[in-house]
C-alpha cells in the first residue's frame, strides 16, 4: 500500500460534523468532501443559507437577505464559475445611492469617489450640495492644518471628525458605515475598513490628499463594479452547493439545532436538542467506557472525529468555550439586529428612480436605517416585476434596536411604508401595497471594529491550539461572502491538514 493509498483510506474514514449550514458551512463542507472525507452538516433552521435567503413577496421570488457579492479579492465569483453560475452573474445599475437627512430634510446623491464617504475635495459641486459651503470650508482646513507626519489613528470617526469636522461625519461618512456596517464610525477602525489610508495620510499630510491618492489609484485599475449579484438571486448559490453536496455524499440535515458537544473517544459528541427543548439545554451524555463511538442514539447525536463549527457567534462561543480555555461563551459585544422589510407597490411614479438605486440615512434623521430601491437596481428583478417595484427597508443599527422590533405585521408594514415614501420623496399609499415580508437577522460585529483584529486573531490561536475543531463564518471572518467565503476554505485546509497530516 502507498502513502497515497494510506491518505485516501484515512480521509475516507474521517468523519467531519460541520454545525451550520450558512455560506460559511456549506462551503467548508465542500472543502471537507473534495478529499473523500464523510461530511455531515446540521443546520438549525429549516432550510440551508443563513443570510443568504431567498422567498416570495407578493408572488415575486426575491432575495429577502444577501444580495450581492464584493468582487473584492476575487474568491466569490470564482466560487461562482467552479458551481457553474458563471453567465447568471450581473451588475448593479450604475445609477449610485442617495442620502437623507440633510438638513431641512432634504436628500442628494452620494458623492461619486471618495473613502467611506469621506470625499477627496471638499469643493467639489456634489461634495458641496451634501455638506453646506461651510461644511466644505472646515474641511478645506484638512489642507491648511499642520501635516500629519504619521497617519496613525484607529478609529475612523476621530480621525474624520478632527481633520474634516462634523459635516463630513455626519452627512458623508456616518451614513456609510450605518448603512454598510450597522456602526458609527467612531468604532470602525481604519485600518480594516480602508487599507491603505494612514499609510497614505503619512505620504499626502492631510485625510483629503490621502483620499486624492488612493481614488488616483483606484482610476488606474481595470474598471468593473464593485459588487456583481446573481439573476434569479443569490439563493441560486446556496441551491448549488447544496446540489453539488449532495452528489458528492455529504449528508445534510436541517431543522437540526446543535444544542452541545461533547470530547469522546478520539473525537467530538455533536448533540441536537431535543425536541421544543432550547438550543443549548440538556446536554448529551459522553459515551460510556468501552462503548464504540458511533451514531449513538441514530438521531440526537453524532460521532465526528472533526467538528467545524459555522454558527452565529453566539451559538458558536456556547458551543466552543467548554472546551477551549481562554475563550469567553459570551460575545464582548452583541452583534446588531438588522430587520429588513421587502415591500412590493404598485407604484409608477418610482419608474424614474427617484433617488437611484437606494438611499443612506444620516443617522437620528429617520427610523429606517437604509433603502435599496432593488427594481431599480437589478435589472433581473426589474424583469421579473413588470412594472411593479420592489423596496427594501432596513432597520436597526449596533446602538439601536430595529423600530420594526414591537410591532405587528401590519404595523411593520405602516411603517416601512411610511419611511419608504420618505426617504423615496414619494408619496405611497396603503393600496398601492401589493405585500410587505419581514426578515430578521442577527449581523456579526463588523470585523472593521476598532479592536475586532486583535480579539479575533486571539479566537484563531486558541482554535488552532485546540485539535480536531475549527470555526468559520462573519464572526471570526468579517460581514460579507466577500470575507466568510475565502476565510472558510482556509480554515477547512487547516483543520483538514491537521486531521490527515496530524
Ligand atoms: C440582511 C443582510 C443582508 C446582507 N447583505 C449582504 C450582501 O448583499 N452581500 C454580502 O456580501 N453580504 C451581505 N450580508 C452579510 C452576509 O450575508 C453574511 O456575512 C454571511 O452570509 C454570513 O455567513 P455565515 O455562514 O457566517 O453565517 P450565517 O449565514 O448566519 O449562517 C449561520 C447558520 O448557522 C445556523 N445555526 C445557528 N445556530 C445553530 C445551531 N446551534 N445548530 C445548527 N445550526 C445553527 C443558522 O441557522 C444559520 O443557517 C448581509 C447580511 C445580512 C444580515
Amino acid at each position: 500500500m502507498t502513502d497515497l493509498d494510506g491518505l485516501y483510506r484515512h480521509a475516507h474514514g474521517t468523519r467531519v460534523v460541520v454545525i451550520g449550514g450558512g455560506i460559511g458551512g456549506l462551503v467548508a463542507a465542500r472543502e471537507f468532501a473534495k478529499v473523500g472525507m464523510v461530511v455531515t452538516v446540521l443546520e438549525a433552521g429549516d432550510r440551508l443559507g443563513g443570510a443568504i435567503r431567498g422567498g416570495e413577496v407578493a408572488g415575486l421570488e426575491l432575495d429577502l437577505g444577501a444580495e450581492s457579492f464584493a468582487t473584492r479579492g476575487g474568491h466569490v465569483r470564482a466560487l461562482v464559475d467552479e458551481l457553474g453560475l458563471g453567465d447568471a452573474v450581473v451588475e448593479p445599475d450604475r445609477a449610485g445611492a442617495w442620502v437623507a437627512g440633510l438638513p431641512g430634510g432634504r436628500a442628494e446623491p452620494l458623492p461619486k469617489g471618495g473613502v467611506l464617504g469621506i470625499p477627496a475635495n471638499p469643493f467639489a459641486e456634489d461634495v458641496r450640495r451634501v455638506i453646506g459651503w461651510g461644511g466644505a470650508w472646515r474641511a478645506y482646513l484638512d489642507r491648511l492644518r499642520p501635516p500629519l507626519t504619521i497617519g496613525h489613528e484607529h478609529s475612523l470617526g476621530r480621525l474624520v471628525e478632527s481633520r474634516l469636522g462634523s459635516a463630513v461625519l455626519d452627512r458623508l461618512v456616518a451614513p456609510v458605515t450605518t448603512g454598510v456596517y450597522s456602526a458609527r464610525p467612531h468604532d470602525i477602525d481604519v485600518d480594516a475598513a480602508a487599507p491603505g489610508l494612514n499609510a497614505a495620510l503619512t505620504r499626502a499630510g492631510s485625510l483629503t490628499g490621502a483620499v486624492a491618492e488612493l481614488t488616483a489609484a483606484r482610476q488606474g485599475k481595470a474598471p468593473g463594479s464593485a459588487v456583481l449579484g446573481l439573476a434569479g438571486g443569490m439563493g441560486r448559490l446556496v441551491a448549488a452547493l447544496e446540489s453539488e453536496l449532495a452528489s458528492a455524499g455529504v449528508e445534510i440535515r436541517t431543522g437540526t439545532p446543535v444544542a452541545s458537544l461533547e470530547r469522546a473517544a478520539g473525537g467530538w459528541l455533536v448533540g441536537a436538542a431535543r425536541d421544543g427543548e432550547p438550543e443549548g439545554a440538556g446536554l448529551t451524555p459522553p459515551p460510556a467506557e468501552g462503548v464504540e463511538p458511533s451514531d449513538l442514539d441514530g438521531e440526537r447525536s453524532l460521532f465526528a472525529d472533526v467538528v467545524l463549527v459555522a454558527t452565529e457567534e453566539a451559538a458558536a462561543r456556547r458551543l466552543l468555550a467548554p472546551h477551549i480555555e481562554g475563550l469567553a461563551a459570551e460575545a464582548p459585544l452583541p452583534g446588531p439586529a438588522v430587520d429588513i422589510v421587502t415591500l412590493v407597490l404598485e407604484a409608477p411614479e418610482l419608474d424614474a428612480a427617484p433617488r437611484g438605486t437606494g438611499v443612506l440615512t444620516v443617522p437620528g434623521s429617520s427610523r429606517a436605517k437604509a433603502l435599496t430601491h432593488v427594481t431599480a437596481k437589478w435589472a433581473w428583478v426589474r424583469e421579473r416585476a413588470a412594472g411593479r417595484h420592489v423596496v427594501r427597508v432596513s432597520f436597526g443599527t449596533q446602538d439601536e434596536a430595529p423600530a420594526t422590533s414591537r410591532l405587528d405585521r401590519d404595523e411593520v408594514a405602516e411603517l416601512a411604508l411610511a419611511e419608504a415614501a420618505g426617504l423615496l420623496g414619494v408619496p405611497l399609499r396603503r393600496r398601492q401595497l401589493l405585500g410587505a415580508r419581514l426578515e430578521r437577522f442577527a449581523q456579526s460585529q463588523p470585523a472593521s471594529r476598532v479592536g475586532h483584529r486583535d480579539e479575533t486573531e486571539r479566537t484563531r490561536a486558541l482554535l488552532a491550539s485546540t485539535p480536531g475543531i475549527g470555526a468559520v463564518g462573519a464572526w471570526l471572518a468579517g460581514t460579507g461572502l466577500a470575507q466568510v467565503v475565502p476565510d472558510a476554505i482556509a480554515e477547512a485546509d487547516r483543520v483538514r491538514r491537521a486531521a490527515l497530516f496530524g
